[in-house]
């Protein structure tokens, strides 16, 4: 059967299936640094691409290449770059679509390292970015100077859950001629798929959902042509932001799982979500699959499901906050989601604890935020953990 015809869950299983020799059911770990040419001629061809043998790792490989692939297929692209982590990918992006005297607009909540590379870095090479609330179109209007080249998208944000229109980015973007970029690695393309409302590259901390089960660092960038596929490749080969064949074989374990184990976060995201939208303790909550979410609808309309992560004020504050964190016992004390396991973090006390009271503000990182990752164990005994927690606050 022809990949493109298969359903989604039959080509997380045989997407990433490219048989070998002796059929095995799995891709082999090409544990080499480079491969042999059969003759000069050969050689030659490999480096003129006229032939696509392999040359040497940090250009391709087949562990490698096979989960490029597969990737590439979940997500409707042209080719996939598979990087040693997300912030590989990103950065990557960025080398590779931006030069002295761009301009880049971007979600004020994006994960803060793409933010740092950004400010931090590119800035050095007099790359311009301007940070703004995209879930509001108007605001990226405005934003938009006539040498803005890439429009940088992470949607929902983390941890303030706020919802980008893609369908309008792009048709704002194609206005102006603008790359059009989305960190997808909150909903996996399990629950959305940017490529197929028009968006141009997508990209993943692999780390999270993708891999699934909190033991490697990953990442990968799928793109919607070949044109961008070439040059973003290019960036990734010449900078060394490779993955290692280990990595991708972990990855191509993982993914095969990758519906089943969203389905069930996400079937037990909606009842913890609806349990502690009714606990007295709680301010709020926020996540796409309650109707109390300002973008429910829009959630509705680009994602497939609600997802696995949920964001909650507490009445009570900053002590509330750390309270919670010291009382939890089945959820795990960690940053990171995605994984199997269910994860629970503080920002004012940890991920966003160096931020000045006004930047914690501006970045809507109130005293007594939680971000809570759903895992996948039986969503009693996580309800029964917040509760046992919650009645100690
Ligand atoms: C974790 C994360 C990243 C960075 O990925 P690494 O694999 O840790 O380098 C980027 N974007 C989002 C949304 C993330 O959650």
């Amino acid at each position: 059967m022809a990949l493109d015809k298969m359903g989604f869950n039959s080509k997380l299983i045989h997407a990433g299936a490219d048989k070998d020799q002796f059929g095995s059911a799995t891709v082999p770990i090409y544990q080499t640094s480079t491969f042999g040419f059969k003759s000069a001629d050969d050689g030659a061809k490999c480096f003129s691409g006229e032939n696509d043998g392999f040359i040497y790792t940090r250009i391709g490989n087949p562990t490698i290449q096979a989960l490029e692939r597969q990737i590439a297929i979940l997500e409707g692209g042209f080719g996939g770059i598979a990087t040693a982590s997300g912030m590989g990918a990103i950065s990557t992006i960025y080398m590779g679509l931006l030069k002295q005297g761009d301009h880049m607009v971007s979600t004020n909540a994006v994960y803060g390292p793409s933010r740092v590379v950004m400010e931090s870095y590119f800035s050095k090479f007099g790359v311009e970015s301007t940070y703004i609330t995209t879930s509001n179109i108007d605001n990226i209007k405005k934003a938009i100077k006539p040498n803005t080249k890439v429009l940088y998208i992470e949607t929902p944000t983390n941890p303030t859950m706020e919802i980008t229109d893609l369908e309008a980015c792009v048709a704002l973007a194609r206005e102006h001629n603008i790359i059009t970029v989305v960190d997808n690695t909150f909903c996996s393309p399990y629950l959305q798929r940017p490529l197929e409302f028009g968006i141009d590259v997508v990209l993943h901390s692999m780390t999270k959902f993708i891999n699934g089960h909190a033991d490697i660092v990953a990442g990968m960038i799928v793109t919607r042509n070949e044109e961008l596929c070439k040059v973003l490749r290019s960036a990734m080969v010449n900078m060394g932001c490779n993955m290692d064949p280990h990595q991708a074989y972990l990855v191509l374990r993982g993914v095969k799982t990758l519906a089943i184990r969203v389905e069930r976060a996400q079937q037990n995201a909606i009842k913890v979500a609806e349990y502690l939208e009714n606990h007295p303790k709680v301010e709020w909550v926020k996540y796409p699959g309650l109707k109390s979410h300002p973008q429910y609808k829009l959630a509705q309309k680009q994602m497939d499901g609600p997802g696995a992560m949920i964001s909650f004020e507490l009445k009570g504050g900053f002590n509330a906050g750390k309270t919670l964190m010291d009382n939890v016992k089945l959820a795990m004390l960690a940053v990171s989601l995605g994984g199997v396991e269910t994860l629970i973090q503080h920002p004012a006390s940890m991920t966003h604890s160096k931020l000045s009271a006004e930047a914690k503000e501006k970045a809507n990182i109130t005293q007594g935020l939680v971000r809570f990752a759903v895992g996948i164990e039986d969503v009693e005994d996580i309800i029964a953990d917040l509760d046992q927690a919650l009645a100690k606050v």
